[in-house]
This record gives structure tokens, C-alpha cells and sequence, in this order.
């Protein structure tokens, strides 16, 4: 069997819920049904919106649950040298570059240009800071961004295949703009926070919820102008809270219940498409039948 590692990598924002499980269920899964590993990383940089203790909760919930990793956790806060050192490579090679402009500033210049900015959509970055467009012209740095056009200034179109959504193509110029690397608050970004680290593990597999599928081009963008491997992705469904969108803390996702990890396997197992009625008295001999099931249902035969 080929070398697998693959990962959960939770916000802590708030402890473990349905939503959350079943990203963390089919991670494990998939490195169970292909002999891999199975790291867990707390990916705490955005931390304003870190709640305290929220990371050592989610560990006991996976725990409860029987998913315990096969090497310490990693916390993201503790590794902010690497990603200074993977910005500092960019720079170097002129795929990235410091911007001076406020949120303000980007509207006025996409109104400028007759874009009208939409709340939720993206806000892409009209290049106003690239070097050849004149740089920071004397403003001090806010944020740090990767140039998404390509060497010739051509639109860079990032086309992936995903395990389940099958394959996704995606105008990263256009679509998303030059992404931010680092914060102007001084935080590092989620997207290039996540691109050293699966490198930095030899991630081998991407085992997530679908609300992330957008970020993976963007995330394939920087692995290939880092020079690091780009893994497999497999995006799992969502779970829908009662007002439609994604549960979230937000919109009232209760924790995963310590009392009764077996009923909350199972439903995130019927998110997953899994048998409703795996058989298992309790969490470890129910993860040994769910992986049975998820190997014969994503798992490939090796041709002998
Ligand atoms: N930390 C991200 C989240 O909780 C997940 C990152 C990832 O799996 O790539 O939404």
C-alpha cells in the first residue's frame, strides 16, 4: 500500500459538533481504510477567534469518539518561524509582495473599475501594490499577498480533481486575486498556514468539508510556487443547520456529546453516505465495520 498520511485540522473556535465530526470521521476513515496515518493539527493562528480550551475539548470529544492520533498534535501557533521562512522564499522569487491597502481603499478602486462589491462574494484585489503597478509608493506595509497571474501576466487557471466532487477547474486570477498571506493585523493566513504545514506533515491526502473545496486552488496555487507536493482532496457534504446554512457554532451546533459517542458516529456516518445500521457496541469496534464500509465505497481496488 502506497504511503498515506492524512489529517484533521480543526479551528478551535469552539468544541467539536455534528459538522465538524464528520470531517474528522471520514479523515480517519480514509487513513484507516488505506493503512495511512492520521495526524490532527490545531490550527489556532487566527487568534482572535480562537476560544480558550476549545482545543484541548475537541481532543477529549475525538478521543470519546475513538479517534486518537498516531503522532503528537501540532498547534499552528507554535510553527509561525515556518511560515515567516515560506514567505520570505515567495518574496524572494518575486511571487509575493507587500500591499499598503486598506479594505477601503479595495473598494474604492474595484468602484473605480465599475465592480460592485458584493458582502459575501470575494473581494479580489485589483493589484493596486504589485511592483511593476509603482509597489507601496512611500505607505508603510499592511498585508503580504501572492501574485496569482502567471509569468506572463496570463490568467492562471487551477483545474484539480476532487475523490468525491470529481473534476473542478477554477480561474484563480479572476475569481479569487492575489490572496493574502499574511495579515494586515499581523496574523498569518489560514491559506498559507495550511499549505506549509500539510507539506511540512507529507500530507498525502486532504480529507475535508466541501465548504473549503473553493480555498483548495488557491491552496494548489501556493504549493506549486512553494515547489511542494500537492496532495489528493477529498471533499466531504455538510451538514445543514435549520436556517440552510452550514452548522456552525453560529447557528446553534450543539457539542458532540461526551455522554454518547456511539449515536454521534453514527450520524456523521449517514452524512457520509455510510450503512445506517453498522454494527459496533461501542466506538471502537463500530469504527472497525465503518471502515469496511468506507474502504469498499473510496477505496479503489489494488489491481494484483
Ligand atoms: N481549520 C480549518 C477549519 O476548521 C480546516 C482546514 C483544512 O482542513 O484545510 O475550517
Amino acid at each position: 500500500m502506497a504511503r498515506y498520511i492524512g489529517r484533521f485540522a480543526p479551528s478551535p473556535t469552539g468544541w467539536l459538533h455534528a459538522g465538524s465530526l464528520v470531517a474528522a470521521l471520514a479523515s480517519w476513515l480514509d487513513a484507516r481504510a488505506h493503512g495511512g496515518r492520521w495526524l490532527v493539527r490545531i490550527e489556532d493562528v487566527d487568534r482572535p477567534r480562537c476560544v480558550a480550551g476549545a482545543d484541548e475539548a475537541i481532543l477529549r470529544q475525538l478521543a470519546r469518539c475513538g479517534l486518537v492520533p498516531d503522532e503528537p498534535p501540532v498547534w499552528q501557533s507554535r510553527r509561525e518561524g515556518h511560515y515567516q521562512a515560506a514567505l520570505d522564499r515567495l518574496v524572494a522569487a518575486g511571487l509575493a509582495y507587500p500591499c499598503a491597502c486598506s479594505r477601503r481603499d479595495i473598494d474604492e478602486a474595484l468602484a473605480a473599475r465599475g465592480w460592485v462589491h458584493q458582502r459575501h462574494g470575494e473581494r479580489v484585489y485589483p493589484g493596486t501594490c504589485r511592483p511593476e503597478r509603482g509597489g507601496l509608493r512611500g505607505r508603510p506595509p499592511r498585508a503580504w499577498r501572492l501574485r496569482t497571474d502567471g509569468p506572463g501576466g496570463d490568467d492562471v487557471w487551477i483545474a484539480w480533481l476532487d475523490r468525491r466532487l470529481g473534476p473542478q477547474r477554477q480561474n484563480v486570477t479572476q475569481e479569487v486575486g492575489d490572496v493574502v498571506l499574511r495579515r494586515a493585523d499581523g496574523l498569518w493566513a489560514y491559506q498559507l498556514a495550511v499549505v506549509v504545514d500539510d507539506a511540512a506533515q507529507g500530507v498525502t491526502d486532504v480529507v475535508r468539508g466541501e465548504d473549503l473545496a473553493d480555498n483548495t486552488p488557491r491552496q494548489i496555487l501556493l504549493q506549486r510556487a512553494l515547489g511542494v507536493t500537492t496532495p489528493r482532496y477529498l471533499h466531504t457534504p455538510l451538514v445543514m443547520a435549520a436556517d440552510g446554512q452550514k452548522l456552525s457554532k453560529q447557528n446553534g451546533a450543539q457539542p458532540v456529546d461526551l455522554d454518547d459517542p456511539l449515536a454521534a458516529l453514527r450520524a456523521a456516518a449517514t452524512v457520509l453516505g455510510l450503512p445506517r445500521e453498522l454494527p459496533g457496541a461501542n466506538p471502537a469496534s463500530w469504527l472497525a465495520a465503518a471502515t469496511q464500509a468506507w474502504s469498499a465505497r473510496w477505496v479503489p481496488p489494488v489491481a494484483s
